[in-house]
């Protein structure tokens, strides 16, 4: 129905550049009725309205319903100032970021609700390369719908109606499976750099095509993404990598050359057989979890993105003569440190994907009391996933992960019959210490 009506109001109808009366569009024909979007959202666009304010459910929400996709999340524009949408919840804080917003809580849900965006003009404040700094000035819905990214990012529900009010021919792009951007992309690049990865995520995502117009300056832009703040980029690889749809984004990125610079040395470790075979079985390990409502730990997953680079950190230190624990944690801080940088990997998620990591080694120890005491690890789980993930890319032998898992499943006794003898690992003890260099993890090494 969607389509036939699509069809037949946008036939041959060119996308606009600025459009300051939308279409409107009944629910007779896009069929989204109002028991289609979040309580929430819906009750914080009855207040606002109540209270003599536009208020629409606007963005990514409008697209997934219009392509039959579950939203992720319900956003709210209004031209209610954020004092004002402030002023008319019970629960509601202004958050004051490079756009001011207003959470607005409801129950469980937690609503984003922004301000119609004015144009920018020539006292908008930018960066030396043209990157908007400030954005706080507000404006028409019209203008705030040209502010929008991508024309079927430009869609308002409104639900007292159940209408779709389209300013840029958004609802005929989807349709086309096309992701337009509105006005003209080099300029709507510079403003804001971080367009070209919502560019690459949200096609991959959707399974819409990239318009040619916007895809062909991301290749000779992307040098842009290196004056994007670090936390800005995190989380913008975060939402990429936890699409569902990771393995197309990251091969979409390279194919487009933005994997360069983006997370520091991603390019490097892609074009290591191993490196890409390891990271590619993470991501579609990754991608399988979402899709099942599983979810995913942003520490494992930058744990797997860049642990071949520590295996590289970790091996030059070693063949320089630095016993193995110690090489791992010199090796873990540095790859950290370079990429913490670049990517504000927070220090919580710092901390998840060092557990992960120290406890590689501890799998090793098949002897004694050491598995028992493994298994009681609170990250046990996440590491023995990872375990699991080296043996499949081939780094490790697959008999490791396999007995790893035997063990956690059988019995108290089968278990106590797995262990390797502690003889063996008390003969091997004795042998390297008269290595100087051999330390007390490395001796149950594939016994
Ligand atoms: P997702 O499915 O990931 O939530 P989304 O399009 O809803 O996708 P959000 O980050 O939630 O992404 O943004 C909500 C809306 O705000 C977008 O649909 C778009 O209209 C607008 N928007 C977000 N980021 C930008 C940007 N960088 N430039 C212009 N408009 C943006
Ligand atoms: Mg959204």
């Amino acid at each position: 129905m969607i389509r036939k009506f699509i069809s037949r109001v946008f036939r041959g109808k060119p996308p606009a550049q600025r459009n300051d009366e939308p279409v409107v569009i009944p629910v007779s024909s896009h069929g989204i009725t109002r028991d289609r979007i979040s309580s929430g959202s819906r009750r914080t666009c009855e207040t606002l309205q109540a209270a003599g304010f536009k208020a629409y459910v606007v963005g990514g929400a409008v697209r997934d319903l219009l392509i039959g996709a579950e939203p992720k999340d319900f956003d709210v524009a209004t031209n209610a100032t954020p004092e004002e949408v402030r002023k008319a919840f019970r629960r509601a804080r202004i958050i004051g970021r490079r756009f001011q917003i207003v959470h607005v809580m409801m129950g469980q849900e937690t609503l984003e609700v922004t301000t119609f965006r004015g144009t920018l003009d020539t006292n908008t404040k930018t960066d030396e390369h043209g990157r908007v700094l400030h954005d706080n000035v507000f404006g028409s819905q019209a203008e705030d719908a040209a502010r929008r990214d991508f024309t079927a990012n430009a869609l308002y529900y409104d639900p007292a109606t159940e209408t779709v009010l389209d300013y840029h021919h958004g609802v005929g792009d989807l349709k086309a499976r096309t992701l337009r951007m509105i006005g003209e992309p080099r300029a709507r690049y510079r403003e804001d750099p971080v367009r070209m990865l919502r560019a690459v995520r949200l096609a991959a995502k959707l399974g819409l095509v990239i318009d040619p117009e916007a895809k062909k300056p991301i290749r000779e832009m992307a040098d842009l993404l290196e004056n994007v703040p670090a936390a800005r980029l995190f989380d913008e690889m975060l939402k990429l990598l936890t699409s569902g749809h990771a393995v197309k984004c990251i091969t979409q990125l390279r194919d487009e050359g933005l994997h360069h610079g983006l997370l520091p040395m991603l390019d490097v470790i892609l074009e290591q057989p191993m490196g890409e075979k390891f990271v590619m079985l993470s991501l579609a390990n990754t991608d399988e979890r979402i899709r099942l409502g599983k979810g995913s730990s942003p520490g494992f997953l930058f744990a797997t993105l860049l642990w071949h680079e520590v295996l590289v950190h970790w091996e030059k230190l070693k063949a320089a003569g630095e016993s193995k624990i110690p090489a791992l944690y010199q090796a873990m801080d540095t790859v950290l440190d370079v990429q913490g940088e670049k990517l504000a990997i927070t220090r919580r998620i710092a901390g998840d994907i060092k557990d992960i990591w120290s406890l590689q080694p501890r799998f090793e120890a098949r002897a004694g009391k050491r598995p028992y005491a493994l298994l009681e690890q609170p990250r046990f789980r996440a590491s023995y996933d990872f375990l699991v993930l080296r043996a499949q890319a081939g780094e490790i032998d697959m008999e490791l992960a396999d007995w790893w898992t035997r063990f956690q499943a059988v019995d108290g006794e089968q278990r106590a019959a797995m262990l390797m003898p502690e003889q063996s690992a008390d003969k091997k003890r004795r042998r390297r210490r008269k290595k100087p260099a051999a330390d007390a993890v490395d001796r149950s090494n594939a016994e």
